[in-house]
């Protein structure tokens, strides 16, 4: 790892687009090298879409690492180096060698020089809306995400339409993720390991809830997660299937229908409860920000890596495709010594 060497006021100054964990994790690392970050947030909250993540273990740790950001945002609001920006809206950028960066915040206009810029903006989650499952439409049938806020908020899982625990829930994977009639041929990498994850929670919470996973495969990223799968698959019931659509049936239960390759016909099916996997989509501000900074964007809307290295102008995080917390943080802590390299170059 690369150490400077100066104590006291940092001599220079990197730019950080967003404070979800990659910006967050690319701010520590840059200030404990003695860099001073802006750190530019849009919303008013830090920690990005993994704040809204709830702690998964059921007596012992999935590793889902939802804690981490905890971590991360405790350690950033402490460090000296770091001046945060919430509610910060980007409204002019200059690279001349040095980068000069107006925002808006509420009325006000707030500018910035520096030395490099790192965007860490995120990406978007899918919106199902459009898909022919119903959310929106019918009470019961809710996304990750959503499930993911009601574990967090309540800590208890139920039905929206009475409120009662689910006697039976369908997880549908792949939902806006390797879907050709999207042109979304990526995988999210991360909505297999998080629906198990949750399944394993829902099933201590109430062993008697009957779960369907319906999958096209399943990605067993990181470390141990083959043998945790392998566990999972004596709990639930897994049919690789996508079902074409679902309707609605008595006492707000949707109704799935799925084609059964085993019996090679098309299967009806009621469930008390549907969760859409929705995956991981490029940032609502990726072409904003890449006209803005002069920054390409790949066939998919997520930011090119490495290309702008050149530039002074560095990429992490989800805002470059799917990844999950873990590998965010890595690659903030990347994108920082790249920023490191190129301001100690430009100085020799
Ligand atoms: C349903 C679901 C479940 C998941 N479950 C897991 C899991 O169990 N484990 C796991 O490891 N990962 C999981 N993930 C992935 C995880 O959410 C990401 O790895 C993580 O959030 C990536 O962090 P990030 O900083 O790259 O992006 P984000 O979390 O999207 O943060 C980006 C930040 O940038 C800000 N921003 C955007 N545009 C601008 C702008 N123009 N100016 C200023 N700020 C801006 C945003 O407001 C946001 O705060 C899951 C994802 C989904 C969708
Ligand atoms: S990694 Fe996830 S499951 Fe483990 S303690 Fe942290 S929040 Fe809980
Ligand atoms: S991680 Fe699983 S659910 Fe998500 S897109 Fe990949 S295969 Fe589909």
């Amino acid at each position: 790892m690369i150490k400077r060497k100066h104590k006291g006021m940092p001599k220079k100054n990197v730019l950080v687009i967003g404070g979800g964990v990659a910006g967050l994790a690319a701010a520590l690392e840059l200030a404990e090298q003695e860099i001073g970050v802006d750190l530019i947030e849009k919303s008013e909250f830090l920690g990005g879409h993994a704040a809204r993540f709830s702690c998964k273990a059921s007596g012992e740790c999935v590793k889902c690492g939802a804690c981490i950001v905890v971590e991360k945002l405790k350690k950033s609001f402490l460090n000296p180096n770091i001046r945060i920006h919430t509610g910060c809206k980007i409204k002019k950028f200059e690279n001349n060698g040095i980068i000069k960066t107006r925002v808006d915040k509420e009325s006000s206009e707030i500018s910035f020089e520096s030395d490099a810029a790192i965007i860490a903006s995120g990406f978007k989650p899918f919106n199902p809306v459009n898909k022919p499952f119903g959310y929106k439409r019918f009470n019961n049938v809710i996304t990750n995400i959503d499930l993911e806020e009601m574990l967090k908020l309540e800590d208890d899982v139920v039905r929206p339409s009475d409120k009662r625990f689910p006697k039976s829930i369908a997880f549908i994977q792949c939902v806006g993720s390797r879907d050709e009639s999207l042109n979304h041929l990526w995988c999210s990498h991360v909505c297999c390991g998080s629906a198990l994850r949750v399944a394993k929670k829902i099933k201590s919470i109430k062993p008697e809830t009957e779960i369907t996973f319906f999958y096209i495969d399943v990605q067993t990223f990181g470390k141990d997660f083959q043998e945790f799968y392998d566990s999972m698959k004596q709990e639930i019931r897994m049919v690789r299937s996508i079902p074409g659509d679902i309707l609605i049936s008595d006492n707000d239960c949707p109704q799935i229908t799925f084609f059964d390759s085993e019996k090679n016909c098309s299967i009806d099916e009621i469930f008390e409860m549907v969760v859409l996997s929705i995956g991981l989509t490029p940032g609502e501000d990726n072409k904003n920000l890449s006209e803005l900074m002069d920054i390409k964007l790949d066939d998919s809307g997520f930011f090119k890596s490495g290309e702008n290295s050149s530039t002074g102008i560095f990429t992490a995080g989800t805002s470059r495709g799917p990844m999950s917390i873990e590998d965010a943080i890595l690659d903030g802590g990347r994108a920082a010594l790249e920023a490191i390299k190129y301001i100690d170059r430009k100085d020799l």
